[in-house]
């Protein structure tokens, strides 16, 4: 017979391995499974500076090193495996992965959320060839380029801030005439002569064949077009864009209750809907999406996992 699994977290973010952490000290048999790199969000932070105890200029693939690291070091099994249907219609719950099918008396889901696109012309065309939602991944192909960041929130302002590491120039594009981000973020970013800004601005279409070479803003105060264009010893210039990040929930609708923008509602115990389903992470409704409350809730959500178990399963 396959193994039951007491726990199966699905992703292998902070969450998730806070999640897989307390799920293995507690002895039950976990398996957390992450479809791409483990870290989530934060593998491709390049400083992660307020999670408590963090160091100056600690990374987030540091930080997730640690966590996976203390996972496996207690029991979890960590597997690499794309979850595409989930049946929790019964006791033991099924999860159809691409590679391998799964049983579990509880799961941990903690999916996270992926970049929002801005969903203009060319921006799908152009992915990977001058536009890009990773800073830390791309930053290094534009030394010396200039390069614009779309957003106004932390992600945005922060990730604006370490390309001027190697841009020559960085133009914050944000919709409204001030940042959403953090004041502290946002004073360092005024301080840093290669940040320039663009007001009340959005992008209407991004050109290039093969690559980005030009880009058309629209003023949303007067409406005007304006096209930039590469400077012709460059030839290209990079578009990052930090526009906010969607809920990797879809596999769950109609089976777990979820707000009208895809994140789960759950109660202070991590608890669904179906028992012994239990969600964590920025994946939830909640008014804090850190790595701090993410760890806390993959914390609580596994302890109640094991009171669930204990509770369902054991005389
Ligand atoms: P966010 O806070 O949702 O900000 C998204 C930004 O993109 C907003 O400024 C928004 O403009 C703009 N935007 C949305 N759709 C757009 C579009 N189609 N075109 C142009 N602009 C658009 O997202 P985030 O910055 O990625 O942050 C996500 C969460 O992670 C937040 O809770 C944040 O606090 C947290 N975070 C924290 C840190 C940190 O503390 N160090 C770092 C990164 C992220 P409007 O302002 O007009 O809505």
């Amino acid at each position: 017979m396959e193994k039951i699994y007491d726990v199966v977290i699905i992703g292998g973010g902070p969450a998730g391995l806070s999640a897989g952490l307390y799920s293995a000290r507690a002895k039950m048999s976990t398996l957390i499974l992450e479809k791409n790199k483990t870290g989530g969000q934060i593998a491709t932070t390049e400083e992660v500076a307020n999670y408590p105890g963090s160091i100056e200029h600690a990374s987030g693939p540091s930080l997730v090193a640690r966590m996976v690291d203390q996972c496996k070091e207690f029991g979890a099994a960590i597997e690499k495996d794309t979850i595409t249907e989930v049946k929790l219609d019964d006791q033991i719950k099924i999860l159809v992965g691409e590679k391998n099918t799964y049983m579990a008396r509880s799961i941990i889901v903690a999916p996270g959320a992926s970049p929002r696109l801005m969903d203009v012309p060319g921006e799908k065309e152009l992915t990977g060839k001058g536009v890009s939602y990773c800073a830390t991944c791309d930053a290094d192909f534009f030394t010396d380029f200039e390069v614009f960041v779309i957003g106004g929130g932390d992600s945005a302002v922060e990730e604006a801030i370490f390309l001027t590491r190697f841009a020559r120039k960085v133009t914050i594009v944000h919709r409204r005439d001030e940042l959403k981000a953090a004041k502290s973020i946002q004073e360092k970013a005024f301080k840093n002569s290669k940040i320039d800004f663009m007001w009340n601005t959005t992008i209407d279409e991004i050109k290039g064949d093969g690559i980005v070479e030009g880009v058309v803003f629209r003023n949303l105060q007067t409406g005007e077009t304006q096209e930039h264009m590469a400077h012709e010893d460059d030839g290209t210039f990079g578009i990052f864009v930090f526009v906010g990040y969607i809920p990797q929930t879809q596999i769950f609708k109609g089976l777990l209750d979820m707000d009208g923008a895809g994140y789960f509602i759950t109660d202070d115990n991590m608890k669904t809907n179906v028992p012994g389903v239990f969600a964590a992470g920025d994946c939830r409704v909640k008014s804090l999406r850190q790595v701090v409350t993410a760890v806390s809730d993959g914390a609580i959500a596994a302890v109640q996992a094991e009171k669930y178990i204990e509770n369902n399963f054991h005389e």
